[in-house]
């Protein structure tokens, strides 16, 4: 999936030596938001990435006239107001700004049983919808919902900053120690005991699974609350919107914010090792066998990428036991078609979740996800063509042992059944496709660097909310991790939250 690079950072002025205060190994959302924080204090970060843009799996490709977003599409952070805001933030601390279309629906769900619900921009709106299916439930589902809102408005009245850093705990506990209260009570809650005490109904359940499933790949019961708050709230806030000429202009800015602030960033630069000293971080080794050295390193590769494969010395003890902890997610199986405009009804909605059996909601082929982003931004397709992006958990383990050929059949035959899927909703889609673009676990190990393409951490059984995630720093002197490996998870927002954490973090420790 080559990118074209239409938009990269302008030229920058190279250091005439080799160390910096911060290396940052990734581009990501994660990475791009702690060097560029850091620049815009006036430190002096040099992000190395391994692909060609910036973005990871934020980033894009173009095809045949089509610019696919190669991930994320369903873009929370960029609201105008509150703390939560964090793209917003983000770009703003570096003088960028993106266009952005705000989406009225955050998702259609088509669930078994002709259950279909639309998330809308509206709250009562959305409230309405869910109490006409579920009459009897009316008032334990708006209780429930202004619960996640409680923790919404405690997260939306705080900084969110490093809570590694206890001067910044001390002074957000002292601005406003009710909201911290809320927040502290709620961090080992996950979503299932909520929904338990105000819902009944079986399907109802089902339905809030379905609900944290579609962010955090597990069930309500392993999804911590706290994120749930964030999302099952923001969406009616902040709201869901894209960004103008797609997602992937998100990471362009930064990476040129990064740049017109003083920092650097230099692609197909993969990072082989992070090389220590007595123990110590000290900087890194490219594969091209170039050497650079910082006074901190940060990885924006998964935590098992970076312990298990980058590190230069074993694992720590404490990451073995957050391995022990945590499972990788699946990847997925990706379809990125270009079809004709006319199979798509105009008011169809841009995010739809779709899945015919509820036993299948974690099997890989089960849950069927659709982004349509050209319903936002038709500049991203040719005239009269839509861009819909399918995509379905997968497992590594399902395509490896398998002949260059067989590997070609495997994915034909299971994109086949995705289009057949995506035929029952939009009838003769299947006969309008002009492109189509097929992306495996293999393809995103390929592209992302992520180990067997996982969309992240998932718990292994039930754990206490988000106490068992890691916060940047790591057991290793002089090492950060940044990114959905770390607190508080997957999602751009949530991996802006994690960069803006480490920057202030390790600008503590920088004296920044
Ligand atoms: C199919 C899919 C759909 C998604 N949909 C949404 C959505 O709708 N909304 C949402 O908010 N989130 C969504 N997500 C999740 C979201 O995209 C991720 O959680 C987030 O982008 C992860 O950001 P990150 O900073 O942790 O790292 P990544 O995006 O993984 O970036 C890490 C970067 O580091 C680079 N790198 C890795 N190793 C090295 C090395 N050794 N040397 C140099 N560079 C290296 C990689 O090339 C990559 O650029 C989706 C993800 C996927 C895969």
């Amino acid at each position: 999936m080559m990118p074209t690079i239409s938009s990269m950072p302008s030229t920058q002025r190279w250091p005439s030596d080799s160390h910096f205060d911060v290396i940052v190994v990734g581009s990501g959302i994660g990475g791009l938001v702690t060097a560029t924080q850091l620049a815009s204090k006036g430190g002096r970060p040099l992000v190395l990435e391994r692909y060609l843009i910036p973005g990871g799996s934020a980033g894009y490709f173009e095809r045949d006239g089509y610019r696919f977003d190669v991930g994320a599409s369903m873009i929370f952070g960029f609201g105008q107001q509150g703390t939560t805001n964090l793209l917003t933030r983000a770009l703003a601390a570096v003088g960028q700004k993106l266009e952005t279309i705000p989406d009225p629906v955050q998702v259609q769900y088509r669930l078994p049983h002709g259950l279909s619900v639309r998330v809308h921009r509206d709250y009562e709106q959305f409230l309405a919808e869910l109490g006409d299916r579920f009459p009897h439930e009316r008032q334990g589902i708006r209780r429930f919902y202004d619960t996640c809102w409680q923790v919404f408005n405690c997260l939306n009245s705080i900084e969110l900053l490093s809570l590694e850093e206890p001067r910044y705990v001390a002074r957000v506990f002292a601005q406003n120690p009710l909201a911290c209260l809320g927040l502290a009570r709620r961090l080992p809650a996950n979503v299932g005991g909520l929904a338990r005490r105000y819902l009944q109904d079986p399907e109802l359940l089902r339905f809030i699974d379905m609900e944290c499933y579609c962010w955090s790949v597990v069930p309500a019961a392993k999804t911590p609350l706290i994120n749930a708050g964030m999302v099952f709230s923001d969406r009616h806030y902040g709201g869901v919107n894209y960004p103008q000429g797609g997602v992937g202009r998100i990471a362009e800015k930064l990476a040129q914010g990064l740049v017109d602030s003083g920092g650097y960033i230099q692609y197909q630069s993969r990072v082989k090792r992070i090389v220590t000293q007595q123990g110590r971080a000290i900087g890194v080794e490219l594969a091209t066998g170039e050497y650079y050295t910082a006074n901190r390193i940060v990885s924006n590769a998964t935590r098992w990428d970076t312990f298990n494969t980058l590190l230069d010395m074993p694992s720590p003890k404490r990451e073995q036991h957050w391995q022990q902890r945590y499972t990788p997610a699946p990847s997925f199986l990706s379809l990125h078609l270009g079809v004709d405009a006319a199979v798509i009804p105009s008011d169809t909605d841009c995010h739809q979740i779709m899945l015919d059996n509820w036993d299948d909601l974690e099997a890989p082929n089960g849950t069927l996800f659709l982004s349509i982003p050209t319903l936002m931004d038709p500049g991203l397709a040719p005239p009269n063509r839509h861009i819909l992006h399918a995509f379905t958990p997968s497992w590594m383990a399902d395509w490896q042992g398998r002949s260059p050929s067989n590997y070609e059949h495997h994915k034909q035959q299971l994109a086949n059944q995705l289009i057949q899927r995506l035929d029952k909703i939009f009838p003769g889609v299947a006969g309008a496709i002009d492109h189509c673009s097929i992306g495996t676990p293999r393809t995103h190990r390929r592209f992302l660097g992520r180990m067997n393409g996982t969309y992240g951490p998932m718990p292994q059984q039930q754990l206490r909310g988000l106490l068992g995630m890691p916060f940047n720093r790591t057991a290793v002197p002089g090492l950060y991790c940044v990114g959905d490996s770390t607190f508080p998870g997957q999602g751009l927002n949530a991996v802006a939250f994690s960069g803006f954490a480490c920057a202030h973090r390790l600008s503590a420790d920088l004296n920044l």
